[in-house]
């Protein structure tokens, strides 16, 4: 084998030649190999099925097919050793039992948002999204490089289950409306789907917030049991067809402003599996996390056009004062799901230590860059 130098390893690289061995060899005392974990991992042939159960209707998109392509890369990269099924919502379980299928074990794994369990776990809602709180770069780097795993974990092995990430949508959209909203009193009256801790303000800002399932919201908006809904962004939005029913598309999803999707795993299911394919759906789980976020954002800029300029949707911005009371309930609210118990508190407190040192680092990079630089 040629000797390491920068030259051969650039002519090396380049042409693929060099072997994985010499690069660990030549990384010195903390090479990937010495941090891997203890023991021998015996692959053998014995094959796996798992029923994954999910929140989302059936072949949904975004959600639901990446639900579909983490599966079918979980297959591929076990070479079929590890064979997970699909069940849209409903199809297995209703939509909102995917925690309690998953606990029991009725299903091995399942897909959601942590803040669909809020009645069970209210920290929970903590992984999902706070009005206000991190976007999508900021709460993978939380959860993923800055301890919110950790206490994810924790939070969930009670219920004998693993989180981790599956997906974000981005900042979303504030919603759609058939009236102005131009003071906090608008809000007085109106009915209003919003779910998780966005529903309780505004509730505290006089509205009354509706929890309805997707499936119900287009029907509800043009039969008037709703006077108006959030859902995601424009992508998504299109596709639920709101812009036939509603006259104002608001900015900015105050509410949501990078909601973390999550995968569930039954602890016992997912300790059976050999080394190797436990790695695999960790693997196929990150994939999905960042397939998904990159999704929304390519699929968005697309049919916030479309939204413009064929279906001609007048688009609104909250005002800051608006959103300064709401920022304000929102404040009140977390404080007071934080003193709720005392593990919510230490979630709590370790969100927001990361949130500020993140947006402190924020003002000084994205932020500048979106608004001096970035036309
Ligand atoms: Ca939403």
């Amino acid at each position: 084998m040629a000797k390491l130098t920068r030259k051969n390893f650039l002519k090396g690289a380049a042409l693929g030649t060099i072997s994985l061995p010499f690069l660990i060899r030549g990384c010195g005392p903390t090479n990937i190999a010495q941090n891997t974990s203890s023991g021998p991992n015996i692959i053998t042939d014995k094959k796996f099925q798992w029923k994954l159960v999910t929140t989302w209707p059936p072949n949904f998109p975004v959600l639901g097919e990446g639900c579909t392509y983490f599966a079918n890369w979980v297959r591929e990269m076990s070479g079929g050793r590890l064979d997970i099924k699909v069940f849209g919502g409903g199809e297995l379980v209703p939509p909102l039992e995917v925690f309690d299928a998953v606990r029991t074990g009725a299903a091995d794994i399942g897909s959601g948002a942590a803040y669909y369990w809020a009645g069970k776990i209210p920290s929970a809602q903590f992984f999902a999204s706070v009005p206000f709180g991190m976007n999508a770069q900021q709460l993978n780097a939380w959860i993923d490089n800055g301890g919110g795993l950790q206490l994810w974990e924790a939070l969930y092995a009670d219920y004998g289950l693993v989180p981790m990430s599956g997906g974000n949508t981005g900042v979303q959209m504030g919603g759609w409306f058939n009236r102005e909203i131009n003071s906090l009193s608008d809000f007085k009256g109106l009915k209003m789907r919003m779910p998780g801790l966005g529903g309780k303000v505004l509730k505290r800002a006089g509205g009354s917030p509706v929890l309805l399932a997707g499936s119900e919201l287009y029907t509800g908006l043009e039969k008037g049991t709703i006077d108006a809904t959030e859902w995601i962004g424009p992508y998504h939005d299109y596709k639920m067809g709101f812009h036939q029913i509603a006259k104002y598309y608001y900015s900015p999803g105050w509410h949501e402003a990078g909601t973390a999707l999550e995968i569930i795993i039954n602890k016992n299911k997912m300790e059976e599996l050999p080394k190797d394919l436990q790695a695999i759906v960790r693997t196929a789980a990150a994939r999905m996390n960042l397939w998904t976020l990159s999704e929304f954002e390519a699929k968005n800029g697309i049919y916030l056009d479309k939204l413009i300029n064929e279906e001609k949707v007048d688009i609104r911005k909250f005002n800051p004062e608006i959103l300064n009371q709401l920022r304000t309930y929102t404040e009140e609210i977390t404080e007071e799901l934080a003193s709720q118990d005392a593990f919510s508190r230490k979630v709590y407190d370790a969100y927001q230590k990361f949130r500020q040192q993140a947006t402190n680092w924020s003002k000084l990079s994205e932020k500048v860059y979106y608004n001096d630089l970035q036309i």
